[in-house]
C-alpha cells in the first residue's frame, strides 16, 4: 500500500501542472537585448551580451529542451549562457535548472534564503510542496548585488515572502536610441499559509516587497509567469511598453495578501 501510494505521488503532482506550463511559445525579443525564451506561461528571459548570456528561470523538468531550442533559434549559443538566476525556488522556476546547468555549464547566482532550497531540490522549502533536482549554487546574491557580465549590469532586489527568498532584477536596456528601466519582477502571491512555522517573517516580509514594489517605476515590467503581465497579447501587438500597468498589478497583488492575512490572521 505504501509503496503504491509513493507511486502515485509524483503522478498526481505531474497531472496538477497547468497545461500551459509546458507548451512552447514562440521565441521572441522583447526590448533591447532581453529575449524571451519561456514556455506558454512560465517566464524565462535571456538577457544577451557580447561576452556571454544570462539566464532567468528554467521551468519545469521538461522544459530545458524548450528553453535550449528557443534559445537556439534566435541564434545564440547555448554554451554563452554563463549566469543562472532564479526569481523563486519553485519547482515551476527551477525544476529545469539542474539539467540547465549541464547544458550550459553556466554558474547559479541565489538569494541567501533560496540558495538552500535549490541545493536541496527543494527539500528545505517551508511550503513543502516543491520537490526537483538539487543544483549547487556558485554566488550567493545580497540585496542591491550587482551581476555584471561584459557590458550586462543587472541589479538584484530582494522581494522576498512568495518564497523565503523570492527576487527580482532590475537593468537598463537601449530601445529606438532611448535608455528605458527593464523590471524583471516576482509578484507576490500568496502560495502557503501565513502561519507556516517554517517562515514566520512571511507577512514582514511580503509587506516589505510591496512598500518597495510601489517605488519602482519601470518602464517595461515581464513577470515568472506569462499570464501575470499579458504575454500572449504584448507579444500579439508587439508592444511590451508596458511600464503604465506596473502600479496597478501591485497594488492588486498587495490588497490580495492583505485579504488573506484577515482570513488567516484575523488582522
Ligand atoms: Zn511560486
Amino acid at each position: 500500500m505504501l509503496k503504491l501510494w509513493l507511486f502515485a505521488l509524483p503522478l498526481v503532482a505531474l497531472a496538477a501542472n497547468p497545461p500551459e506550463w509546458s507548451r512552447p511559445f514562440p521565441p521572441h525579443r522583447i526590448a533591447g537585448h532581453i529575449y524571451y525564451v519561456g514556455t506558454e506561461d512560465l517566464g524565462c528571459y535571456l538577457i544577451t551580451g557580447k561576452s556571454g548570456h544570462i539566464l532567468l528561470n528554467t521551468g519545469l523538468e521538461d522544459s530545458p529542451a524548450m528553453i535550449a531550442a528557443s534559445i537556439e533559434k534566435l541564434g545564440f549559443k547555448l554554451t554563452d549562457v554563463k549566469i543562472l538566476l532564479t526569481n523563486q525556488a519553485h519547482f515551476d522556476h527551477v525544476a529545469g535548472l539542474a539539467d540547465m546547468q549541464k547544458m550550459t555549464g553556466a554558474k547559479v547566482f541565489a538569494t541567501p534564503p533560496d540558495a538552500p532550497l535549490i541545493e536541496s531540490g527543494g527539500k528545505a522549502d517551508p511550503s513543502g510542496f516543491t520537490n526537483y533536482k538539487p543544483t549547487k549554487v556558485d554566488r550567493i546574491l545580497k540585496d542591491g548585488d550587482l551581476i555584471q557580465l561584459g557590458e550586462i549590469t543587472l541589479k538584484t532586489i530582494h522581494h522576498f515572502g512568495h518564497t523565503p527568498g523570492s527576487s527580482s532584477y532590475e537593468t537598463t536596456i537601449t530601445e529606438n536610441g532611448k535608455k528605458l528601466n527593464f523590471l524583471m519582477v516576482n509578484m507576490g502571491s500568496v502560495v502557503m499559509p501565513l502561519t507556516s512555522p517554517g517562515y514566520p517573517n512571511i507577512v514582514k516580509d511580503f509587506r516589505a516587497t510591496f512598500a518597495h514594489q510601489k517605488t519602482l517605476r519601470p518602464d517595461i515590467w515581464v513577470a515568472t509567469h506569462g499570464s501575470q503581465y499579458d504575454l500572449k497579447e504584448k507579444f500579439r501587438t508587439k508592444n511590451f511598453l508596458n511600464g503604465a500597468s506596473y502600479q496597478e498589478a501591485v497594488a492588486d497583488y498587495d490588497k490580495r495578501f492583505e485579504r488573506q492575512v484577515k482570513i488567516e490572521l484575523g488582522q
